[in-house]
């Protein structure tokens, strides 16, 4: 029988510093900030509030994996919102200006509004507000898109991967009615949650019929709408290459029913690439909503990822493909200082060369790579 073939995907890295030299044990540099080893800064946090969902998407959480036998994490492993805010506030401190919270399902997580708050009042060395967001499946929305509104979230991504009730259902693989997700997108652009992103993971054989559809349902409505590449997150959604629809298709398809213009980034470690549809008079007009393409597998964006992972139960992660955290709960409640929970976090970012998907797309794969990744149900997306 011939023996997989094992490629390590890490970094060969040239011998000595590719940094500015840092005081030592400070791994930041003057102003503060820490970057790592490929010169990326670490600016965007998201934390995972719960490993549990109530959808069972095929790419994340087959229902085969994640049944009724399955473990979640104990509530006592589960980081409370007093730690969550605790640690938040060392990345903030160390160059971190948007939190994404994520899950599972983030608004399974009793009091979330509590949590939203408390990061909400969060503000960097220079005093700014930071970026607050949070990615929903969008089952509990309608009824909660207020009270993170006031309780201070800023802004809201939506999964959502079809419009037909039929599709939406087998990609939800628990029979959820695409019309309460739709309600809950309105609920959110009436409490002011905008823009409003919706993501919907494209997978060949199962809902590409559905990319033209939310084209056209969401252009005029101001709701920035991405395609994202399906990945081989995780060990256990089966991923295949033949199974991934390249975006370089996906823009093909929109192109043949619209007219869409480039737009470029506003800021690095963006993951989209951006598009206007074009107004009457064939100009881009941006008030009629963006496309946005999420192309991890097949133009992969490592080189300025500015991203960490902070899990359910305080394991920061420096890649959505990795497979070891670093424990912050243990630092946390053995009685760590602020000062050494920053140290930790600035240790861990620094010593960071992960570029999983840069790397994957150097490999000839059918099949999802070898090795043991996290969930994405875990750490969020
Ligand atoms: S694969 Fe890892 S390093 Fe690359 S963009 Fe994704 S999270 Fe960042």
């Amino acid at each position: 029988m011939k023996t997989a073939r094992v490629i390590p995907l890490v970094q060969q890295r040239p011998a000595g510093p590719l940094l500015p030299e840092h005081s030592p044990g400070t791994f930041a540099d003057a102003a503060g900030l820490v970057r790592d080893q490929m010169a990326r800064p670490l600016r965007d946090l998201r934390i995972s509030v719960t490993d549990r969902c109530n959808f069972r998407c095929s790419y994340c959480m087959p229902k085969e994996v994640f049944d009724q036998h399955h473990r979640y994490l104990p509530q006592s492993d589960l980081l409370s919102f007093e730690e969550i805010t605790r640690v938040a506030a060392r990345f903030v401190e160390l160059g971190v200006r948007k939190i994404r919270l994520t899950g599972g399902e983030p608004l399974l997580r009793r009091g979330i509004e509590t949590l939203v708050a408390q990061l909400a009042a969060l503000r960097t060395p220079q005093g700014e507000v930071l970026d607050l967001t949070l990615t929903t499946n969008g089952a509990l929305l309608s009824r909660k898109a207020q009270a993170l509104r006031d309780a201070g979230l800023q802004r809201i991504t939506v999964s959502l991967d079809g419009l037909d009730d039929a599709v939406f259902r087998s990609m939800n693989d628990v029979d959820f009615p695409v019309a309460e997700v739709l309600q809950g997108i309105d609920a959110a652009v009436a409490a002011g949650l905008g823009p409003i992103k919706v993501n919907m993971v494209v997978k060949k054989g199962c809902n590409e019929g559905q990319i033209l559809p939310m084209a056209q349902h969401f252009k005029g409505t101001g709701v920035a709408l991405r395609f994202i590449e399906y990945m081989d997150v995780g060990s256990t959604n089966g991923w295949r290459m033949d199974e991934v629809l390249p975006s370089s298709e996906v823009l093909a398809l929109l192109r043949s029913a619209h007219v869409l213009h480039p737009v470029a980034g506003t800021h690095s470690g963006e993951t989209a690439e951006r598009f206007v549809h074009a107004g009457a008079l064939g100009q881009a007009d941006a008030t009629l909503g963006e496309i946005g393409l999420i192309s991890s597998v097949t133009r992969a964006f490592c080189a300025d990822c500015n991203r960490a992972r902070l899990s359910t139960d305080g394991r920061l992660f420096l890649c959505l493909f990795a497979s070891q955290g670093i424990d912050l709960r243990a630092l946390l409640r053995q009685g760590a200082s602020n000062e050494a929970l920053r140290q930790a976090v600035a240790s861990a970012w620094y010593g960071r060369d992960d570029r999983y998907s840069e790397l994957r797309s150097q490999l000839p794969t059918a099949h999802a790579p070898s090795g043991q990744r996290i969930e994405m149900s875990y750490i969020g997306g």
